[in-house]
């Protein structure tokens, strides 16, 4: 049985770490200070908003929330967006997307400040990370698995790492994590052939699917590091992994459960950035 990664054990060194951060900033007067905003009520986003504001709170951070209506139109979208990014108060930004399908999101992805850019969705900080460029904020969810990586101690210069998911949230961003790290690194897609024999081969894997418990034991090599990003529900209704958990987790040493694993680590990282911007608001004074 391997070893399991617990994104909670992640987040509490995170989070000493970063209140010894945010206190030295506010000796200074400033008080670091992130702005949520969300068009509408998807549970979803006040899921992970009810964290992220709890995440705020745990480690000295302010939260704010600006909610606008579901039916709000482009021009009034923008005009709230452009009012919380010329906020000198505000360090950093975070938006929920997908936005209401009348609403373009590109307009604002060219307009946020990159500094403010909490979760990545300038294009600056996309070509930062896609550059190697560490200055830049990679989407939470895609530094949160590197930093679960790291907290187990997993080596990853020289290792064969998958990542089977090749979106813009998680997938590319934490291909170019891991080759940062000097992994040598392979990504799976729909269009994959072969998959399981790929997967196999991996030393670490990374499943960010969105496909309830696709991963299965025999796609697993032994001995492998299995993160698990999805987010699913299964056929009884409960919460699950893009990993076979049961079977999986014989064959790894080291594995991430789906609740707590990667997705505990997410918040703590955009703790991390609203930090990182408000030190570097900061030095710029
Ligand atoms: P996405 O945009 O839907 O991307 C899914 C990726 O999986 C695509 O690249 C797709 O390939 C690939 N894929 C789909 N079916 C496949 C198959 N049968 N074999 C191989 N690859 C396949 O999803 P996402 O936004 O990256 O999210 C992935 C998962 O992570 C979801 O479960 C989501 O809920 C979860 N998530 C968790 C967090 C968190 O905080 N923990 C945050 C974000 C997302 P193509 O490109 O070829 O279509």
């Amino acid at each position: 049985m391997g070893t399991i990664m617990l994104g909670a054990d992640v987040a509490k060194a995170m989070k000493e770490e970063l209140i010894c951060k945010v206190e030295a900033l506010k000796a200074r007067e400033i008080h670091p200070c992130l702005t949520i905003i969300r068009v509408g009520a998807r549970p979803d986003d006040i899921a992970y908003e009810r964290g992220a504001k709890k995440r705020m709170e745990l480690t000295g951070i302010e939260c704010r929330i600006l909610e606008l209506p579901e039916e709000i139109g482009q021009e009034e979208f923008e005009e709230n967006f452009r009012r919380v990014n010329e906020d000198a108060s505000v360090h950093g930004i975070l938006l929920f997307q997908p936005l209401p399908k009348h609403l373009d999101v590109e307009p604002v992805k060219v307009m946020i400040d990159p500094e403010k850019d909490m979760d990545c969705m300038s294009p600056v900080n996309a070509a930062k990370v896609f550059a190697g460029d560490a200055s830049g904020y990679a989407p939470c969810t895609a530094e949160a698995v590197l930093r679960m990586l790291e907290h187990y101690e997993i080596p990853m210069e020289g290792k064969r790492a998958v990542i089977v998911g090749r979106s813009m949230v998680v997938g590319k961003p934490l291909a170019m994590l891991l080759l940062a790290k000097n992994a040598t690194v392979t990504v799976c897609h729909s269009r994959t052939v072969g998959l399981s024999s790929v997967c196999r081969g991996a030393e670490i894997l990374v499943a960010a699917v969105g496909k309830a418990k696709m991963i299965t034991a025999d796609m697993v090599g032994e001995g492998a590091v299995v993160a698990d990003v999805g987010i699913n529900v299964d056929a009884d209704g409960n919460l699950c992994g893009d990993v076979e958990y049961d079977t999986v987790e014989t064959k790894a040493s080291y594995i991430s459960p789906v609740p707590r694993g990667v997705g505990s680590v997410t918040t703590s990282v955009l703790a991390s950035h609203v930090v990182r911007a408000a030190e570097k608001n900061a030095s710029m004074r």
